[in-house]
């Protein structure tokens, strides 16, 4: 690598120092041959409450977090949602609730039928799941903790009462059965979080010669010559950069990777043009496919019994199964969450912490669609953000049955030690009554993604390859390349993206 100040050159520049840009810059400069420079807009985690993992919600707003704010959605009773994201080394990994799920095995065959590639396969991903976990039988960085002990007893009332009603008993979500009900397994080792910066950049890593770690610096525009970008302009702590690199990966998530895309004159050309870009390439895929899976906050039980407060981080358990069921097998379609805290929307009035209990609801597999836009051709321009919350009948059906499926468990026997009475929604009659508590009761769950979808179809926009389809030098590796949501969290998707991806590109080596 070479450079001064305002100029470097490199092998490979990661946009974004996220959970893939983190993991990818580790990877990557193993091979000591190739130079890594890792471009990241915030700076090193240093808040303390980063390591408690009880205290992930209060960290939204902070300094640190992008919080972008979406369009008011019709389906949500109009309301603009806060979208939290990390800024900051390790990205969003620093900010987030700590669940680890893979998945479900269709959730991944949707994805091979989309890109027509095995390599997305359930079976293809098991040994690059495997290299990312650390369990006692696998020896990955980032640590897969399964609680036993410090699972709140709500929470186990809740398990055995899943089972009661004809859930499995699941040992944790990660091979391949989701259907059941488990403790969630956590990024957390001793009590703390554990960031993907944490696990993959550790001193010895960042010790690499090869390896060099900009903070404070974001890509404002990638520059082509032909079907190639031969470089990115950028700002520093010191001012404008210049980064001249053979290859590009973006790693700047599902809002910022396609935002840079656009404002560098890639995307639909009616979106460039409302924004004052030149459209160099026409990409109408571009910022279009956004998903996101939303909670029903709202169901909510008074308790006859101090209930503690969690020791994890309050959502403890997710019950995942198909509508209207709980003996039936196969790909879940909606979830339960047995919240150890009255957890609520702002439509809503939250109960003193000890005194109340949340279940969560919501849908797995949503089919509502949305988009995301640039408003204007500089960094400080907002990104239009619009979910499209709930505009599916199918969202709108999955949703009401997750809510009864909630309720049956929130006022069945086995929780009677807990609950004192069920405090909302009460009483609903009618389908608009329901979808209009849903609509005021339903929270993100924080999984923006699809924005720039890997698919064989002539509207994706990366190839299988995760390569930006026009462009020779130029990958994209986050969250913004799934098609299709996978049934529960998605930060075990989006690193195993990565690591497929650091192996496609190491496996010559
Ligand atoms: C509050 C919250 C709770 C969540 N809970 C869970 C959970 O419990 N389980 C789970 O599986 N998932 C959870 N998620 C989702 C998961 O964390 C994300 O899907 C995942 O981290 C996304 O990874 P990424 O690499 O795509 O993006 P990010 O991790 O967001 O990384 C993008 C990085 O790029 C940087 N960047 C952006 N633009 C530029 C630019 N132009 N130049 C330079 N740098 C740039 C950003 O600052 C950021 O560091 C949660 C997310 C949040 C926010």
């Amino acid at each position: 690598m070479t450079g001064v100040a305002d100029q470097m050159t490199t092998d490979v520049v990661i946009v974004g120092g996220g959970s893939a840009g983190s993991l990818l810059a580790a990877r990557l400069s193993e091979n000591p041959a190739r130079s890594v420079l890792l471009i990241e807009a915030g700076e090193e985690p240093s808040d303390p409450d980063i390591w408690t993992p009880a205290a992930w919600p209060a960290l939204q707003g902070r300094a640190f977090d992008w919080d972008y704010l979406t369009e008011p959605q019709a389906g949500t009773h109009g309301r603009v949602h806060h979208w939290a994201r990390g800024k900051v080394i390790g990205g969003s990994s620093c900010l987030h609730a700590m669940g680890y799920m893979r998945g479900h095995p269709e959730d991944y065959q949707a994805w091979v039928g989309a890109t027509g590639d095995a390599r997305w396969s359930w079976e293809a991903l098991l040994p690059v799941f495997g290299a990312i976990e650390g369990r006692p039988d696998s020896s990955g960085p980032m640590p897969i903790y399964m609680p036993d002990e410090e699972v709140s007893p709500l929470t186990r009332a809740f398990i055995e009462t899943g089972v009661s009603l004809g859930l499995p008993r699941l040992p944790h979500h990660n091979d391949g059965r989701m259907v059941g009900v488990t403790p969630n397994a956590l990024n957390i080792r001793d009590g703390r979080r554990v960031t993907v910066a944490e696990a993959w950049l550790t001193p010895e890593v960042r010790a690499r010669k090869n390896l060099c770690i900009l903070t404070g610096t974001r890509a404002r525009r990638l520059v082509m010559d032909g079907n190639r970008v031969n470089r990115i302009e950028g700002v520093g702590p010191q001012g404008p950069i210049e980064i001249v690199a053979d290859q590009i990966v973006l790693c700047a998530g599902a809002l910022e990777s396609p935002a840079l895309l656009m404002r560098s004159g890639i995307g639909p050309r009616d979106v460039l043009k409302a924004a004052s870009v030149d459209c160099l390439i026409d990409m109408p895929g571009i910022g279009r496919n956004l998903q996101d899976h939303l909670l029903g906050a709202g169901n909510l039980y008074a308790t006859r019994k101090p209930l503690p407060a969690s020791r994890l981080q309050h959502s403890e358990s997710m019950a995942y199964m198909r509508a209207g069921d709980f003996t039936a097998a196969g790909q879940p379609e909606i979830v339960v969450g047995c919240g150890v805290a009255p957890i609520v929307s702002e439509c809503f009035d939250a109960p003193e912490p000890g005194t109340a209990y949340s279940l969560l609801f919501g849908v797995t597999h949503p089919t509502s669609r949305g988009s995301l836009r640039i408003s204007g051709p500089n960094l400080g321009d907002r990104l239009i953000i619009d979910p499209a919350y709930l505009q599916t009948e199918h969202d709108r059906a999955m949703f009401r049955s997750a809510l009864e499926a909630a309720r049956t468990i929130g006022h069945a026997d086995r929780l009677a030690e807990w609950r004192d009475r069920e405090l909302a929604p009460g009483p609903l009659g009618s389908k608009a009554e329901i979808d209009a508590f849903i609509a005021k009761a339903v929270i993100t769950h924080h999984h923006p993604s699809g924005t720039l979808r890997m698919g064989k179809d002539d509207h994706a926009v990366v190839d299988p390859d995760l390569r930006l389809k026009p462009l020779d030098n130029l990958h994209v590796v986050d969250a913004s390349v799934i098609p299709s949501l996978t049934a529960g969290p998605i930060h075990a998707a989006v690193l195993a993206i990565a690591e497929s991806f650091a192996r496609t590109v190491t496996s010559d080596e």
